[in-house]
């Protein structure tokens, strides 16, 4: 599949899918698009079940910002995983929906580098949000144009966005697609990233309870 969205010529950088499968999991068999941006190197991906195009039903949507520590390698730090393995179950349970998977987007987008270090700092007393002002980098450097770009690919503007976090909401609201309801994604909080959470929801708002 080789498709360049000619709407994208006005409003942004051509946006192409470049490649599509099928993709069994454990939570149901997905069709995944990778996609690729004209101003950016790196890849994206959306694995979607179901009908959802031009659905005249709102589509169940998780937008999973990359976790490496946390999505692949299970840690315990973050609740990603969680998110992510929650937001597929439900996708599957529908049999309809979209999870697109942001990659480029490691630690709230500072790198895993950054990351690596403001845990470190956290190992010093520092929360998640003083530990990236002390290196000097922004708190959420997350970008969701893109994210709302395939949705628009995929013919889909109205969604049920699986989500705890409103800065999400209100930035895809504000490229233009309709939330019609936020589904929130409730993981149990585990001893290692209870402070994490607690962080996340007293100073970024998220609506997450402990
Ligand atoms: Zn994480």
């Amino acid at each position: 599949v080789y498709y360049i969205n000619m709407h994208q010529l006005k409003t942004g950088p051509v946006l192409e899918c470049v490649a599509s499968a099928k993709l069994p999991t454990p939570h149901g068999a997905f069709q995944a698009h990778v996609y690729r941006r004209a101003d950016d190197p790196i890849e994206q991906m959306a694995l979607v079940a179901g009908e959802v195009t031009h659905s005249s039903e709102p589509v169940l949507v998780r937008v999973h910002s990359e976790c490496f520590t946390g999505d692949v390698l299970n840690s315990l730090r973050c609740d990603c995983r969680a998110q992510l393995d929650l937001s597929l179950r439900a996708i599957g349970e529908a049999g309809a929906g979209v999870l697109i998977y942001l990659r480029g987007q490691e630690g709230r987008g500072i790198g895993l580098v950054q990351k690596l270090r403001a845990y470190s700092l956290q190992e010093q007393g520092y929360d998640t949000v003083e530990a990236n002002r002390c290196l000097g980098l922004p708190i959420d450097a997350r970008e969701y144009g893109i994210a709302a770009q395939i949705l628009e690919h995929l013919g889909i503007r109205r969604i049920r966005l699986m989500t705890n976090n409103p800065v999400k909401t209100a930035e895809l609201t504000a490229h233009g697609l309709e939330i019609v309801e936020r589904v929130p994604l409730c993981a149990p909080a585990t001893a290692e990233n209870r402070a994490y959470l607690r962080t996340k929801m007293q100073k970024l708002g998220h609506l997450i309870s402990l």
